[in-house]
């Protein structure tokens, strides 16, 4: 997006939500701080620091730091570049519809059907945010969560890999796939991840990563274009409103939202201490249903869906080792955990 655009955007952004001079000439150079980092491009790969940014951004703000507004704002700007892309399109003026143009210029975009239906979705979930409040597009008792059983273990394998150099400090251990397949099974080993590994799981699958309003900035702050598919002037609609949206809710005081959380409260918030951008679309999932009634179905299965990990692992491991996505000790290491798994279950 052309930085005059990214400008023209944060000040109208300010005067919509009655920032103070100070706090908006701050919002409005943070609006376009992003294209002097140069860290380009600004419109692939941001989803963690869009995340982080606005995560800081709100912290800021329960701390009456007034660099909250250049840090959403910074945030912002990714995701405008993010929905905009190309400069197809683009004029300072052109983000002025009201809901019904908006809607309608939504309904007259000419593209595929999956395409468009993500459009309409997004559509229609600003639509509510702005009409009717956050609550209403997202119930303050939904999480986001662990995709599966299988997830939680591939995130320790994550966390395995990255804590490997201090579990094996000897290097011609961990280069050597022999040895390293010789360590993985050792005793050493086992004492150093079984209790943690255990923990994770339980963690992992049967809490929340996040809930009520951190999970719906994590759901706005994600809305993303299909892939391949552009939409024009709708593009910097959406990314003007989205951004507006974003803002208000990470600007607003404590006692204007309707319920209290580690988005809403200090105390709450670094007791908690959420984190959006540990969130991973690959392994995370929000689940439109109340977090206790997740948590009481996940208690019943934790077993049976440990039992179906272990019935499916021959044909997944398989499948990650065709698929290339992951490095060699990725893998030793994630079924060196897989068989600590199988001892588990023998004693069961
Ligand atoms: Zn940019």
């Amino acid at each position: 997006m052309l930085r005059s655009t990214h400008k023209a955007i944060g000040e109208r952004i300010t005067a919509e939500l009655g920032l103070s001079e100070e706090n908006a000439r701050i919002f409005i150079e943070g609006s376009t701080g992003p294209d002097s980092h140069a860290d380009f491009p600004h419109a692939v790969r941001k989803e963690r620091k869009i995340l982080a940014k606005l995560d800081e951004a709100r912290t800021l703000f329960l701390l009456n730091d007034e660099y909250s507004y250049g840090e959403v704002a910074n945030a912002l700007h990714y995701i405008r570049d993010k929905w905009t892309r190309t400069r197809e399109g683009e004029r300072e003026n052109a983000v002025e519809m009201n809901d019904q143009e908006f809607m309608r210029s939504v309904e007259l975009l000419d593209l595929p059907e999956e395409a468009k239906k993500t459009y309409l979705g997004v559509a229609k979930s600003l639509l509510e945010v702005k009409n009717s409040g956050i609550e209403s597009f997202f119930d303050h008792s939904w999480g986001i969560w662990h995709r599966d059983y299988a997830s939680c273990v591939y995130v320790f394998a994550d966390v395995a890999e990255m804590m490997l150099p201090t579990l094996q400090p000897d290097a011609s251990v961990r280069g050597n796939s022999e040895k390293l397949e010789e360590y993985l099974r050792s005793e050493a080993f086992k004492r150093a991840t079984q209790e943690g590994f255990s923990a994770s799981l339980i963690t992992n699958f049967l809490y929340p990563k996040l809930v009520g309003y951190p999970a719906a900035m994590y759901c706005l702050a994600s809305l993303s274009p299909p892939a391949g598919f552009r939409g024009g002037v709708v593009d910097l609609e959406i990314a003007y409103r989205l951004s507006l949206e974003i803002a208000r809710y990470t600007l607003l005081p404590s006692q204007q939202f309707k319920h209290q959380d580690a988005w809403t409260e200090r105390a709450e918030r670094e007791k908690e201490k959420p984190k959006l951008a540990f969130v991973l679309p690959e392994y995370h999932v929000l689940i439109p249903k109340p977090a206790d009634e997740v948590r009481r179905d996940r208690l019943l299965i934790f077993d049976a869906e440990e039992r179906r990990f272990l019935g499916e692992w021959p044909d997944v491991a398989e499948a990650l080792r065709v698929s290339g996505h992951h490095s060699d000790n990725w893998r030793m290491l994630l079924s060196g955990l897989v068989e600590l798994l199988k001892e588990k279950q023998s004693w069961a």
